[in-house]
């Protein structure tokens, strides 16, 4: 008599489990039902319903002619690396007409200014005012607040980083308009503000090749000594945009940038604009700590 033996039960050779027949039936059952829940189209959109994507806040701004980033930047009250970004624009590209922006935050179309280059008059002012690094007389003392101890508010950015080698004042019996920022030429300059660019050329003068910023409220920025010059006339550019490169050209001693602030053609100490440097805030944490 031969034993009668139970029939094997076949393995699931990928996980090695054990199941009966009936078993198996029902982790198929559970398997197809998981994957209906995934891969259901009512469902997945049930839940991009429930999760609307966020909309962009702002409005639609048409250029027309003459406007650029910065101007429209000014007239909207935001910035040019914002609306750089919010319409994925690549830096000095200038705008076309028709073109459609969108101004991220704002509520209303609002009308803008539009570039005027500068006029003959104002040029040769200006080309004037580029001849030396010294200026004589010397300016007025501007009417500006006093230099808090460590400043977090600062307006602009360092152009590069490096020592003052000559400070703005009296120098040489006349009277130095800028800061000299000490660096290996080739250096990076980067604009100090969001501006545009008035002047991008080689000066008559002693400080060679040089690039002037227009700023919002009068403000202007002056850079000299270039080896290089990246922006171009017209150009809008945004705070932190490499626009030049340091130089040594004509009589500079060793390669610096020659750095000026200017309100309304006054020559303004740039220290008082520019953040504390990692000196002043080390002078200004031990002196804290000194009872
Ligand atoms: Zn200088």
């Amino acid at each position: 008599m031969i034993a009668k033996t139970p029939p094997a039960r076949r393995r699931i050779p990928a996980c090695g489990i054990d199941l009966p027949p009936l078993g198996r039936i029902w982790l198929c059952l559970f398997l197809l039902i998981l994957l209906g829940l995934i891969t259901d189209p009512a469902a997945s959109a049930a839940r991009k319903r429930a999760k609307p994507p966020p909309k962009p806040k702002g409005v639609t701004h048409v250029v027309v002619r003459g406007e650029t980033l910065f101007r429209i930047s000014q007239a909207y009250q935001v910035k040019v690396a914002i609306l750089m970004e919010a319409n994925r624009l690549k830096p000095s590209t200038p705008l076309r007409v028709g073109q459609r922006l969108l101004i991220p935050g704002a509520t209303v179309v609002k009308k803008v200014d539009p570039f005027r280059p500068l006029t003959k008059e104002d040029r040769e002012t200006l080309e004037r005012s580029l001849s030396e690094e010294v200026t004589a007389p010397p300016p007025p003392p501007p009417v500006e607040p006093p230099r808090p101890r460590v400043k977090t508010d600062a307006d602009l950015l360092w152009p590069i980083q490096g020592p003052i080698n000559s400070p703005f004042g009296p120098r040489w019996g006349k009277f130095h308009a800028g800061i000299d920022i000490g660096s290996p030429n080739y250096q990076e300059v980067i604009a100090a503000a969001d501006g545009e660019v008035i002047y991008a050329n080689e000066t008559r003068g002693a400080l060679g090749k040089a690039v002037v910023l227009q700023h919002d409220r009068g403000l202007r920025t002056v850079y000299a000594h270039l080896s290089i010059i990246i922006a171009r006339e017209g150009d809008t550019v945004r705070q932190g945009q490499p626009i030049c490169g340091v130089g040594d050209t004509v009589r500079a001693t060793g390669p610096h940038l020659h750095f000026e602030v200017r309100r309304n053609g006054i020559a303004l100490n740039p220290e008082d604009y520019l953040p504390a440097t990692i000196d002043e805030l080390v002078r200004d944490l031990s002196q804290r700590r000194q009872p």
